[in-house]
């Protein structure tokens, strides 16, 4: 299967993952993020969040659903720490490798 690595599962890399999705590539997406939670929106932290005005839970980005609609496989809570060009593999801080490119 073919296999695509995006690292920083925030809004430019969910856009990044719908843009694929949006252009018909039905391969595996990796989503590799530091943060152990589903991408939010930050600019509101600092505005109605800390206001008080919004409930800190209303920041994702996206609805469950949508996320689940965009069959990515998630790996949270685990920063990239290391990318090998050659043998097309990025390295987790948690000793996990992800593989990437066609026919993975
Ligand atoms: C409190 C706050 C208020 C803001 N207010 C405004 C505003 O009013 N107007 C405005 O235009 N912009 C604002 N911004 C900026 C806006 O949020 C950013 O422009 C936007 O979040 C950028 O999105 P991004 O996906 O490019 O980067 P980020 O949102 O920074 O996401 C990068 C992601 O990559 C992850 N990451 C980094 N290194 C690794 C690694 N090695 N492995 C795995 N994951 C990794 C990080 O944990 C993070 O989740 C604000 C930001 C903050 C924090």
């Amino acid at each position: 299967m073919d296999t695509i690595v995006i690292v920083g599962s925030s809004l430019a890399g969910l856009r990044a993952a719908e843009t694929l999705r949006q252009q018909k590539f039905d391969g595996r997406i990796v989503m590799v993020g530091a943060e152990d939670r589903a991408p939010y929106d930050r600019p509101p932290l600092s505005k109605k969040v800390l206001s008080g005005e919004w409930d800190a839970e209303r920041v994702v980005l996206r609805k469950p659903d949508d996320l689940t609609a965009l069959n990515l496989e998630w790996k949270l809570g685990s920063p990239a720490v290391g990318l090998d060009t050659t043998e097309r593999v990025v390295s987790l801080a948690s000793g996990e490798s992800v593989s990437f490119g066609w026919g993975v």
